[in-house]
Parts: structure tokens; sequence; C-alpha cells
């Protein structure tokens, strides 16, 4: 299936200059959504996965998908002050400025084997930052998954020592 085309790009947003990959086009095109998801348990099936992380907030929409067609769990990983139990925190770059993520403490236990599933990879700042708040718990980052990848801005260079898959590039 052609996936790039159930995306709709929208110019000059969130500001000028930056072409913003709406992904709620594919998402509301039911066999679209499937097939990407199929997609991303199929690219995970072999690597003896025990729990996916998604950061906020698309990576919810991915992240819970994957991890109820595989039986396995799901953490968030959330922008400050969202999670109610105590959290590890991680700051970071990105596109439009920097931020913090954090964790729950004990949302993954040592040696566990993470996937991570987000909608979009720029720069990497954000998948950076959810793999080292993993690491920090004891986790082992053993895929990182995305509906889209922006290869101008070389997020997969800064996520080299980890496996990247991208189901639609730009
Ligand atoms: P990075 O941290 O620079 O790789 O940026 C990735 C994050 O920014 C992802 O979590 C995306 O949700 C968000 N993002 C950046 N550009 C876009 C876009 O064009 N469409 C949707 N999300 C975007």
């Amino acid at each position: 299936m052609d996936l790039k085309q159930k995306i709709r790009e929208i110019k000059d947003f969130p500001k000028e200059g930056v072409s913003f990959k709406d992904i709620t086009t594919l998402m509301q095109d039911g066999e679209a959504f499937k097939y990407a998801i199929d997609e991303f348990i199929k690219n995970l099936k072999d690597k003896n996965i025990d729990i996916v992380v998604g950061p906020e907030a698309r990576g919810f929409l991915t992240g819970t998908p994957v991890a109820y067609g595989m039986g396995v769990g799901f953490v968030p990983v959330r922008k400050p002050g969202k999670l109610p139990y105590e959290t590890e925190s991680y700051q970071y770059g990105l596109e439009y400025g920097s931020d913090t993520l954090q964790i729950h403490k004990d949302a993954i236990k040592p040696g566990q084997r993470v996937a991570i599933v987000d909608d979009l990879l720029a720069t990497g700042g954000t998948m950076e930052a959810a793999a080292a708040l993993i690491e920090k718990l004891g986790g082992e980052v053993v895929s990182m998954q995305f509906l889209i990848e922006l290869e101008s801005l070389n997020g997969r260079e800064k996520l080299s020592k980890y496996d990247v898959n991208s189901l639609i590039k730009y």
C-alpha cells in the first residue's frame, strides 16, 4: 500500500518554512491505519520485545495499537508534570525548540527489551531522549519504529547505535 499518499502536508505549520506531515488523514483511513500498524508488528515480531514505549502525543496513537497487537505492555513517555508517580527526566533539543521528557521510574524493569514507536523522525532528539530514559531504567532499546522519516534532518545519524525503521520517507 502507498502510505505516503495518505499523509496530508500542511505548508507553514506550525511556523513558516515547515511543511507539517499530518498523520490524521492516514489514521482516519481504517485500511491504511491497520496496514501501518501491521507493518510495525511484522518488523518487531522476531525481536523478543517485552514492552512498547510511545512518546507524547502521537507516539500514543502509534505505539498502543502495536503493543496491543503484540500482546505486550505499553509505557508512555510524557512532557513534564503529566505523569502522576515518581519520574526520571531527560532534557533534549527538538525541531521547534527544547523540551523535557519523563517516564515513570518503575515503568521498565532492568533487562527488558523495548521497542519505541512514534509518528515521525525529524532531528531524532525526541527518540534520543526516550531511549536515554529507557536506558536509565536499565531497559534495552531493541528497535525504533516510525511512520515517517524526514531524511534531510539526519535523525538516523543521531540514532546510529539503534535499529531504526520508517514506513514513509521524505
Ligand atoms: P525530532 O525530535 O526532531 O525527531 O522530532 C520528532 C517529533 O516532532 C515527533 O514526536 C513528532 O511528533 C514531531 N514532529 C516534527 N515534525 C513533525 C511533522 O511534520 N508532523 C508531525 N509531527 C512532527
